[in-house]
């Protein structure tokens, strides 16, 4: 990919109801593609097995948290099944001056008032083929018990309500395709003419 001429990144903003694959299709789409920065969330919940402090989520008291919003120190929050999660500025700020395109993975709420914050941002939906897979999916992956996997399919429910509000929807249903539909948004906002104006020189 060219590497020549990059100004501002690109704000991406990836939603997708739990079990959707979120994790796992940036998991495989990221590594592959170069100036491209994770942000990572602070969040109350706890951390599930296998998670690590300041590398999946900064994990936080409550009280750690409420200081981040009173420090004006998010650029967007929202309470999802009684946890608090937020996307901490600064590093996206950064990492957007530096020419990397920054990744938020956060819900439905954090994204539209990323978007109208940021109109240039570019929202992304990801489903699976069928709604009623999500669950499914939660329960193999078996890191919540059956009540609070309830819970996140019921507010699935509501998310699919915004999913018109998003620039496009990437279906995970075989995990390659998925990977490579995700990758080609990102590639193509790379191409943007308002990228690449300074490359109109003659
Ligand atoms: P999310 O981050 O959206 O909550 P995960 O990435 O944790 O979702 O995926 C939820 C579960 O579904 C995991 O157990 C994962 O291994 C599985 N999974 C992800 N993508 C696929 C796929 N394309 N086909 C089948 N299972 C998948
Ligand atoms: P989980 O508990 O499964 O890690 O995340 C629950 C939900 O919170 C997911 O939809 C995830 O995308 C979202 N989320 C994670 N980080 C943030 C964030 O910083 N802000 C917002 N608004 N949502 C987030």
């Amino acid at each position: 990919m060219s590497d020549c001429a990059r100004g501002q990144g690109t704000l991406i903003v990836v939603t997708g109801p739990s079990g959707a694959g979120k994790g796992t299709v940036l998991g495989r789409a990221l590594p592959a593609l170069p100036h491209i920065h994770y942000s990572i969330s602070a969040t109350t919940r706890k951390p599930r097995p296998g998670e690590v402090d300041g590398k999946s989520y900064y994990f936080l008291t409550h009280e750690q948290f409420r200081a981040m919003i009173d420090g004006g120190e998010l650029l967007e929050y929202a309470e999802y099944v009684g946890n608090y999660y937020g996307t901490p500025a600064k590093a996206v700020e950064s990492e957007l001056a530096r020419g990397n395109d920054v990744i938020l993975e956060i819900e439905v709420q954090g994204a539209l008032m990323v978007k109208s914050k940021r109109p240039d941002a570019v929202l992304v939906f990801i489903i699976p083929p069928r709604f009623s897979m999500l669950q499914e999916r939660l329960h193999n992956r078996g890191s919540e018990p059956d009540d609070v996997i309830a819970q996140r399919v019921e507010k699935a429910r509501q998310e699919y309500k915004s999913g018109d509000k998003y620039d496009y929807i990437v279906v995970n249903d075989n995990l390659e395709d998925a990977v490579r539909e995700l990758s080609a948004i990102i590639i193509s906002q790379r191409c943007r003419t308002e990228k690449r104006m300074d490359l109109l020189t003659y």
